[in-house]
């Protein structure tokens, strides 16, 4: 019995590897098709200054909209992506959508705003991403000083001197270049001074544990802290909470993202949001 017991465990065991590998084999499959089909669309998330109550910029987000499955989160399908090297052309669908809608916001709004981009690992190490970049930008009329290109800050840590050259051509084409999710990569001050960036963004992580003593609220004080050294801008992500603002403002990080301000919003719910905001304004 014990033995066959041990024996059914082994089978499942190998089973449920098979099950992954043919998982992703499929997700795979999907995702390629899912590029033709353009089942992926972006939403957005509005970054605000809490001293004014500006709407500073937003994040695009992708979602996937899966036929059978409904809508999927990126975490389970950029890995996959980055894997199998169809985060490229997905990469700069993205870039594409997110510079060609917001350049449709501001001639809808009359104004300017600024849209974040994330760019993964893969789209970093590739030489031609400036020129993807540049491309995006000319081909929608984008002015440059509107697109934000979000790097995750583990990307900089293999090989620093090739990182910053990439970040310096990068930012040859006039975009805002910041460090999401900093505090995780573990870069050291010194290379992080030498790097051509403009802000950095506290991940959630840090953020979540506010305004409890331990060790992640030292950490988003000592990013605050080191952004103001450098005369870098700073903001906070995944603000959920009235402890949590009062906490980052208290410490001199004004501007926030997060559930608190607004959640991830459509095209359409996007420029509502800014037209009750300017009607806000005009009432004021
Ligand atoms: P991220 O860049 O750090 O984005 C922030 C994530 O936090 C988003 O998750 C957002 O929906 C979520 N969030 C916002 N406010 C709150 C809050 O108050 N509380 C909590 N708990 N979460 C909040 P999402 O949209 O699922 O994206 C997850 C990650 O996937 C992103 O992390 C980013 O690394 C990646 N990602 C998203 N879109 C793209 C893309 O177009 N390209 C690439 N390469 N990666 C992307
Ligand atoms: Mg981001
Ligand atoms: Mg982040």
């Amino acid at each position: 019995r014990a033995k066959d017991k041990g024996r059914d465990q082994y089978d499942f065991y190998t089973e449920s590897l098979n099950n992954r590998a043919e998982q992703l084999m499929t997700l795979e499959r999907e995702l390629r098709h899912g590029l033709r089909r353009e089942e992926f669309f972006l939403l957005f998330q509005p970054q605000v200054d809490l001293n004014t109550g500006d709407i500073t910029a937003m994040e695009a987000l992708i979602r996937w909209q899966h036929p059978e499955r409904g809508e999927i989160l990126p975490d389970e399908f950029i890995p996959v992506a980055e894997d199998t090297g169809l985060i490229m052309p997905l990469g700069n669908w993205v870039l594409q959508q997110a510079c060609m809608q917001i350049k449709l916001l501001h001639q809808l709004l009359g104004r300017g705003v600024r849209v974040a981009v994330n760019i993964s690992a893969r789209q970093f190490r590739d030489p031609g991403l400036e020129n993807v970049i540049d491309f995006a930008l000319r081909t929608s009329g984008l002015e440059p000083r509107f697109l934000e290109i979000d790097i995750h800050e583990g990307m900089l840590s293999d090989e620093p001197e090739v990182a910053r050259d990439q970040l310096a051509r990068i930012r040859r084409t006039g975009v805002t270049i910041t460090i999401d999710d900093f505090g995780t990569g573990f870069s050291s001050l010194r290379q992080l001074r030498s790097l051509p960036i403009d802000m950095l963004k506290i991940g959630q992580t840090f953020v979540k544990e506010i305004p409890e003593d331990g060790p992640n609220t030292d950490i988003a004080t000592t990013i605050i802290g080191i952004a103001q050294q450098m005369e870098k801008q700073v903001v906070a992500e995944g603000v959920e909470t009235e402890q949590q603002e009062y906490f980052l403002r208290m410490h001199g990080c004004s501007l926030v993202q997060g559930y608190r301000y607004a959640s991830p919003m459509s095209f359409d719910e996007l420029y509502r949001y800014f037209s009750d905001d300017s009607e806000r304004e005009l009432k004021a």
